[in-house]
């Protein structure tokens, strides 16, 4: 085996855009399970992964090889043999919160970006440690999510206004419709240096396989640790990927 450890992205990596994860997924991620740890980098909750992906896993899948990222790696849930045990969070006060839900309202209205456009469900969602403004809410339908931003302009846009307002604070476009903000300095990083050294296996003998390791893409942020990448275009190729790593 070429690598220790794998990372991967969730949508449009693992499974489709906020889908429960297919069958067939299932049974090539639990063979690579079977071999080496394996974590999920998201920037979603961890009730998320676990609806979208991880309850989906066989119960005797080999959970002590699984490491949850949730909230762009702002928090670390591993398997104890009973129950998920948080590792680690950078949870945010209700001060801190707030302040970027009014910075996140604020650019919003200064740029009238959202005029007009629906919203489908919530907009701006506190998770704990990391607070996501999804542009047409947390349950828009794919095709409009894709047709909303495709190039990234609209949230550079918000992003480098954000950044002024929010300089400790760590703003991310994150996948879809997506502005991901936490603590300065966690991102998906965070998990890659994280793993490396719970598991005392240097990163260059880890990789990390995601859909948006392209500049500007919420995966690109990793390459600057030196982890190996793989793009992927989607849970299809995936598979091919997991194979390759067995
Ligand atoms: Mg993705």
């Amino acid at each position: 085996m070429k690598y220790r450890i794998a990372l991967f992205d969730l949508d449009d990596t693992l499974t489709e855009s906020k889908q429960p994860v297919s069958d067939e997924m299932v049974t090539h991620f639990t063979n690579l399970l079977a071999v080496m740890p394996v974590a999920i980098v998201s920037g979603a909750k961890f009730e998320q992964q676990l609806n979208q992906f991880i309850n989906h896993l066989p119960k005797d899948a080999n959970f002590k090889n699984l490491y949850s990222f949730p909230q762009s790696a702002a928090q670390c849930l591993a398997f104890d043999g009973n129950s998920w045990v948080e590792q680690y969070t950078f949870a945010m006060t209700e001060v801190e919160t707030t302040k970027i839900i009014n910075a996140l309202n604020s650019v919003l209205e200064e740029t009238k970006i959202l005029e007009g456009q629906p919203s489908y469900g919530e907009r701006i969602e506190n998770r704990g440690a990391q607070v996501t403004l999804s542009a047409l809410g947390q349950e828009a339908p794919v095709d409009l999510k894709h047709a909303f931003d495709p190039d990234g302009a609209k949230r550079k846009d918000l992003k480098s206004r954000l950044d002024l307002l929010l300089p400790e604070y760590e703003v991310s476009i994150g996948g879809g419709t997506s502005i991901d903000i936490t603590k300065k300095g966690i991102n998906k990083t965070y998990s890659i240096k994280w793993l490396s050294e719970k598991l005392s296996v240097p990163i260059s003998e880890m990789v990390y396989i995601g859909d948006a390791l392209f500049a500007g893409g919420n995966d690109a942020v990793v390459i600057q640790t030196g982890i190996q990448t793989m793009e992927t275009k989607g849970p299809k190729e995936t598979m091919e990927i997991i194979d390759s790593l067995i």
